[in-house]
């Protein structure tokens, strides 16, 4: 039986959607994801192996890390003959800029790591990995390869600082113990080669290589905290999309998520409007989410992919004395009593939400609270903004009575059959 790509216990369980990597528990298989998603969906696209271009060509399935797209691919290596020697292997285009085509004009000085051994894991591998690279892609201007960031674990202290584009191919040729000085052949790469090269990359600084135990501590380690989280009790929350990741990524704009009690949010304060009508919900941005779109070429052809104007609704500031300030920068809004702060009005992006009372919150329950707050609420507080309502009027409008009314409504209108948020 195949071990768990995580640890030391057999693989019981396959990966449903590559079938190639093997785990012992859904607990090492939702560990492993974050790496493993990158490669496992697109695997099936990488079965039918093309015909090669000359009679004793062959292709192999690689990995390319591209320095400017955001996550790894497989590719069809070719290969002049049947012996991927280091020389016959076609990786020169990957490496230079015309990628996927030989470039026999422009010469890159590579060099290659064979990986024949997993030191994180303390496994020998049946195979070789050659991870092959521009050889001074430190010094000749190569930009920082960002797919490789993918995949490592940013908090290793062994980190190396990869640049330009790097490919990992595979021969079946044996390093560890010692070297086979027969021929060798092409191996097929799978997405269980991206977790070798992902424990490969991330203790990659590692003083001694030839010494396992320091790697294996540190793996040991993160694995433990990481297994802690996922143990830990999980809340379960919402996210709350924005624009882009709506209209480019197709999510649904509120989106169930798990989120365990140690998560930093539940140090914050609820938004006011939850407290108001008593629910106490927690509101915080997602992490990396305007950056990521921001980096997206062409915004996704958004202009501001960014913008939540739902997560916008939720932070109204229901203090009657803050004061009407105005804003302008690339448009003009305002901030003060009824109006979101500035920082919620501009640049959200994704945000997650949860009760502080750690209950279940149900996308159904954040929709609506956001309806109420943009449909029902909005003509009392424009209204109290300028001065044509009272303030405490439309104070008097937020409360738990009127939401629960207002979710009432809501279920009807859109045939939910959710169980109200005072009721879970
Ligand atoms: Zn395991
Ligand atoms: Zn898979």
């Amino acid at each position: 039986m195949r071990l768990c790509e995580q640890c030391e216990e057999p693989g019981k369980l396959r990966c449903g959607g590559c079938r190639e990597s093997h785990y012992c528990s859904k607990e090492c298989q939702e560990l492993g994801w974050s790496v493993h998603k990158h490669l496992c969906k697109t695997f099936k696209d990488f079965h039918d192996r093309p015909a090669p271009e000359e009679p004793r060509g062959r292709v192999y399935r690689a990995i390319y890390f591209h320095p400017d797209e955001d996550v790894p691919r497989f590719v069809w290596l070719k290969c002049e003959r049947v012996v991927p020697t280091y020389q016959d292997v076609l990786a020169g285009g990957y490496l230079a800029t015309n990628e996927g085509e030989a470039q026999p004009d422009v010469f890159i000085s590579t060099n290659s790591h064979p990986i024949g051994r997993n030191r994180a894991l303390g496994r020998n591998l049946k195979h070789t990995i050659e991870l092959e690279f521009r050889e001074a892609f430190l010094y000749d201007g190569s930009k920082p390869n960002k797919a490789i960031l993918k995949i490592v674990d940013r908090s290793s202290k062994y980190l190396h600082n990869w640049k330009g584009p790097i490919l990992a191919y595979g021969t079946d040729l044996v390093h560890f113990p010692s070297s086979d000085p027969n021929p060798h052949y092409g191996v097929d790469l799978t997405p269980v080669d991206l977790k070798h090269l992902s424990d490969y990359l991330s203790t990659y600084l590692c003083p001694d290589p030839f010494d396992d135990s320091e790697v294996q501590q540190e793996r040991k380690a993160r694995h433990n905290v990481l297994k802690a989280a996922f143990k830990e009790e999980m809340v379960l929350g919402v996210r709350i999309n924005c624009d882009g990741d709506v209209k480019v990524d197709g999510r649904p704009k509120y989106e169930g998520i798990k989120l365990p009690i140690s998560h930093p949010i539940f140090g914050q304060d609820p938004v006011d409007i939850s407290d108001q009508v008593g629910l106490s919900i927690l509101v915080r941005r997602v992490p990396d989410s305007v950056e990521g779109w921001a980096r997206r070429p062409d915004h996704g052809g958004f202009r501001r992919p960014w913008v939540n104007q739902a997560a916008t609704f939720l932070h109204r500031d229901l203090n009657p004395n803050a004061e009407r300030v105005k804003f302008h920068i690339e448009y003009t809004c305002f901030t003060g009593f009824g109006m979101a702060p500035i920082e919620w009005q501009r640049g959200v992006g994704a945000v997650m939400a949860i009760r502080k009372d750690k209950k279940k919150l149900h996308p159904h329950h954040v929709a609506a609270l956001v309806d109420y707050s943009q449909v029902h609420l909005t003509g009392w507080f424009q209204g109290a903004h300028e001065g044509r309502i009272a303030r405490e009027d439309a104070l008097r409008q937020v409360s738990r009575e009127k939401f629960e009314h207002y979710w009432k409504e809501w279920k009807a209108r859109n045939k939910s059959t959710q169980v109200s948020p005072y009721e879970v």
